[in-house]
């Protein structure tokens, strides 16, 4: 715990309260009864003017004393990288809480990554995700640094236009599985990686054969805890062994956050269990003596954000403007998307559906709009692959599209929504000698992460839709 120690804020108010309270008092006893003799007027004035020039300079003497303590305490001791102190060469371990809702670290008491926080760097407002806000399109731009009309997996589930072959979520061939991720990136360069879970990480590709002992495939029940254990268990291995890249995912609060919606006690519970994981994962590495060593950075792959029976929207409403097959429909919601026969035009579709829409007799219709995918706003990047249907809705927070009315009632959680929604952020929080201790950074997108993942390795990155000076802005520069 000894280098442990939080930068803390500078306790401005409690300064400027007490230098302006007394100043306040002699100005009024001045302007008071006091004045009948002038001689004795003048000697009160001088000695009040005296008084206040002096309680203001020690008042700015101790302000400026606490500014510069409070910067050099976060910015003096990480001005450069850390030393290495036990490892051979630096390793990055990549954690993935599925779900976790930025805010969500605010519910409960969370001790281990309130400690991450306090000593490593933070993006202040959450980290932002990549559109479509889904677990295999996040978790995919993560380790390639690219969106995912770029990366191939441009939803949890698709099909193939030309050959019509459906992408589930337990498919790895590697025809679907484009770019570089970083475990192929690690091992291209003669380095070791190791993945307890991630998505794609089954996939072989190039460099990366998924070897038994590194590779671990996926299994739902494997108990978080032996999960952290597996990590471990390569930090006991010979230094030259240990894998340099590692990835450790965990499914909460994700799950539980569809089930019952984000303000459930139940996800204020495996907020708690994660946390508790990473207590695991920090005793684990301080008891073999490389916690200082390691740079651990904690992400989320999106946000969550309430739904009710309430908030729905029925494609059948539309029928007096457009019928919209159920054939038509790839993916439904929150990710509208529709790809129509060839013969059929989009535009026609896409104007007929939004005037239904707008027309004030579709329930919640002004809650979706329609794009042919080209003009979607071009910050979603959600364009430029032949696998995204080329009909588009955007539905706004907390709503959701069926076909037909069915009357059924639920309530819980969903994300999948535009990525400027605030809800659909998750956290980033980088731990270890590269990362600067209390320091906040603004929010970014999450296709920033492979370039600094790379850069902290000090290997070459392959080219993706990060910026290359992007690591420059959140790492401590090398020593
Ligand atoms: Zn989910």
């Amino acid at each position: 715990m000894g280098p442990d120690s939080p930068a803390k804020p500078t306790p401005a108010p409690d300064q400027e309260e007490n230098s302006s309270s007394p100043t306040t008092a002699l100005l009024s006893f001045d302007t008071d009864a006091y004045s009948s003799n002038p001689s004795h007027k003048t000697s009160i004035l001088f000695i009040s003017l005296t008084l206040i020039t002096c309680i203001a300079l020690s008042a700015a003497f101790a302000f400026a004393f606490l500014f510069f303590s409070a910067a050099s305490s976060s910015a003096g001791v990480d001005s450069t990288a850390r030393a290495l102190t036990k490892l051979k060469r630096p390793v990055v371990i990549l954690i993935s809480s599925d779900g976790f809702r930025f805010g969500y670290q605010f519910k409960t008491s969370t001790p281990n990554i309130d400690r991450l926080i306090a000593n490593g760097t933070e993006a202040e407002r959450g980290l932002i995700p990549v559109f479509p806000t889904l677990t295999f399109p996040n978790h995919y731009s993560i380790v390639t640094g690219l969106y995912p009309a770029h990366h191939g997996i441009i939803n949890n589930y698709f099909l193939d236009p030309v050959t019509g072959d459906a992408f589930t979520m337990a498919n790895h061939d590697s025809k679907w599985w484009l770019g570089e991720p970083l475990w192929e990136t690690v091992t291209n360069q003669g380095l070791g990686a190791a993945t307890v879970f991630w998505v794609g990480a089954e996939v072989k590709k190039g460099s990366w054969s998924c070897p038994v002992n590194l590779c671990h495939h996926y299994n739902q029940s494997v108990p978080f805890e032996e999960r952290v254990d597996m990590i471990l268990q390569y930090f006991d291995l010979p230094s030259e062994e240990i894998p340099v890249f590692m990835t450790l995912y965990f499914e909460d609060p994700d799950h539980q956050g569809h089930k019952v919606g984000p303000d459930d006690p139940q996800v204020t519970e495996a907020v708690a269990r994660i946390d508790s994981m990473l207590g695991k994962l920090i005793s684990g590495l301080e008891k073999r003596g490389v916690f200082e060593d390691v740079n651990i950075i904690l992400v989320g792959d999106h946000g969550m954000v309430g739904t009710c029976d309430k908030k729905l929207i029925f494609i059948e409403d539309l029928a007096p403007w457009i019928v919209i097959p159920d054939s038509w429909v790839q993916s439904r919601t929150p990710l509208l998307a529709i790809r129509p026969p060839p013969d059929i035009s989009l535009s026609e579709i896409v104007s007929k559906m939004n005037e239904g829409l707008q027309s004030g007799k579709v329930k919640n219709g002004n809650r979706l709009k329609m794009y042919v995918k080209e003009e979607l706003p071009s910050r979603l990047h959600y364009s430029a692959s032949d696998r995204i249907p080329p009909v588009i809705g955007l539905v706004e927070e907390g709503f959701k599209v069926e076909m037909k009315n069915s009357k059924r009632q639920e309530c819980g959680g969903a994300h999948g929504y535009d990525n400027s929604v605030f809800s659909m952020r998750t956290i980033f929080i980088g731990h270890g000698p590269q990362f600067a201790r209390g320091r906040k950074v603004p929010s970014f997108e999450n296709v920033q992460i492979y370039n600094l993942v790379t850069s902290i390795l000090n290997i070459k990155p392959a080219p993706n839709n990060g910026s290359a000076s992007f690591p420059q802005s959140i790492l401590l520069p090398s020593s």
